[in-house]
């Protein structure tokens, strides 16, 4: 269940050196994986390198056949890989088999939207000649990925890059690399042939640094940190690579007046706590109009309260662990700064030291102002900060506030007041009376220092894709 070597050109290799995995509700000890460095990164980008030479050449129906059946595997192996999932990660069962069934609709639905890469003709202004544009994949590409979905964002980046023709080498995070390994036994097990699909396991770095100088790796797809995504953007610029950046958020939700209470209230709850607040999407600052305010805070922290924090494999946990202990730090440090700034916690606040694991209570705080930690610095965990206001546009300007564009909500159920703050808010993704916006058929992804590009959707295959144009002489 748990591989402890990495895949490399259709070998599964182990080193020396190895690095331990931890289960995040227990501490204990899970497994260890290779830790590789600049060597099995070279090696990983030689087998991509060869086997692009005959994948980019396959048919899109042929790469979506081998696609489908991985996917056919996943499905077959939902309950094992949620189990693996939940067991590194510490999201709670429910969760996890929620992922990998969302994790999955990347692979068929790019399946088929590699067959949908249309060039164009375009009218000359010669009689004898003719122009054409061809899209082709782009090569090698270089996946890093997050421990916070340890499958879904690394379907929703292998799946339209294979899709397209390419051949990947992906470094998942050194917390949650078990999802990752059985993700890629699965592939192999689907007949993916050997160098497509390559996974580098070991400390980020030495990995990275050899991928950003590999000329031969023509796209780097990352999704982490605001903070590792500038180092990677400017890594990258050595050999002008292609980049898709997906990195921090900081959500607004705003509830007016005209808002549906009882829906705000649960998709706010949704929102906010999925994966323990661990996600790039989360909300991360509630505004909620002065005239309802009481009755959503009262509402909505009856509801938290009611949320079960507990190891995620026991089914009626709602909340798991947070992924380590500096997470747990982080959430702590920004509850006391939110109190000693005048913050009002109405339920949770504390984490829960007299047991193994990384929980925290899910935490409502009220009376936040925008000088908090929490209301400028990304969380990443249940706390969910609440403010008010009396004027839209100056809930408006405050959400703007942030170098964060990633994800927004609104709700409202006046249409013109719910067009005048959606086309006013400066973010890639608006949940307008909706909590979960993300689906593969949707693009994701964020304006400002949230990140460049787009993820799933028929936009999201563009990235893997270079633009061929001939002009055609008669
Ligand atoms: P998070 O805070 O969500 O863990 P990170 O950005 O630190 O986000 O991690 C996301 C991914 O980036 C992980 O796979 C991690 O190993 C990798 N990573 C961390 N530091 C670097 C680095 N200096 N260069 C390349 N990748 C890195």
């Amino acid at each position: 269940m748990f591989l402890n070597k990495m895949l490399i050109n259709g070998e599964w290799i182990s080193t020396e050196k190895t690095m331990d995995v931890t289960n995040p509700a227990t501490e204990e000890k899970i497994g260890s994986i290779p830790n590789g460095g600049a060597k099995e990164a070279q090696m990983a980008v030689d087998a991509a390198s060869e086997a692009f030479t005959t994948w980019s050449k396959r048919t899109a129906e042929d790469r979506g056949r081998l696609l489908m059946k991985w996917f056919q595997l996943i499905e077959e192996n939902i309950d094992e890989l949620a189990e693996i999932m939940t067991t590194e990660q510490g999201k709670s069962l429910k969760e996890a088999r929620g992922e990998i069934a969302y994790s999955n609709s990347f692979i068929s639905w790019f399946a088929e939207e590699g067959k949908r890469i249309y060039g164009e003709t375009i009218p000359a202004s010669s009689p004898n000649k003719r122009l054409f544009v061809q899209k082709q994949p782009i090569g090698v590409v270089a996946a890093i990925t997050p421990w916070n979905f340890p499958a879904a964002m690394i379907t929703r980046k292998l799946a339209p890059a294979l899709a397209a023709g390419c051949t990947v080498v992906l470094k998942p995070s050194e917390e949650t690399p078990f999802t990752a390994l059985r993700l890629a036994q699965l592939a192999e097990e689907a007949g993916i042939p050997k160098g497509v699909v390559n996974v580098v396991t070991g400390e980020a770095a030495p990995i990275s640094e050899v991928w950003q100088n590999d000329g031969r790796v023509r796209k780097l797809t990352f999704t982490g940190s605001t903070r590792v995504g500038k180092i990677l953007m400017s890594g990258a610029s050595e050999t002008v690579k292609k980049l898709s950046l997906e990195l921090g958020g900081h959500a607004p939700l705003i509830i007016t007046k005209r808002a549906d209470m009882e829906k705000a209230v649960e998709q706010a709850v949704a929102s906010k706590f999925r994966n323990g607040g661990q996600t790039c999407v989360c909300t991360n600052r509630i505004f909620v109009e002065e005239s309802v305010a009481e009755e959503f805070t009262t509402k909505f922290t009856a509801k938290v309260a009611e949320l079960r924090v507990g190891n995620g494999l026991d089914e009626s946990t709602d909340i798991g662990p947070l992924i380590n202990k500096s997470a747990v730090d982080k959430v702590k440090a920004q509850i006391e700064d939110a109190v000693q700034k005048g913050g009002e916690i109405l339920t949770g606040g504390h984490a829960l030291t007299d047991q193994k694991g990384f929980f925290i209570e899910p935490t409502v705080i009220k009376n936040a102002t925008d000088d908090m930690l929490c209301m400028y610095e990304e969380t990443f965990g249940p706390l969910a900060p609440i403010t008010t206001f009396t004027d839209v546009d100056d809930a408006i300007r405050r959400a703007n506030n942030s170098p964060y564009g990633l994800a927004a909500y609104v709700f409202t159920e006046d249409i013109k007041e719910a067009i005048h703050i959606v086309e006013a808010l400066e973010y890639g993704i608006i949940g307008l009376n909706d909590g979960g916006p993300s689906a593969a058929q949707a693009p994701f992804g964020g304006f400002k220092e949230s990140g460049l590009g787009r993820e799933g959707s028929r936009h999201g295959i563009e990235d893997f894709l270079e633009m061929k144009y001939i002009s055609l002489g008669l």
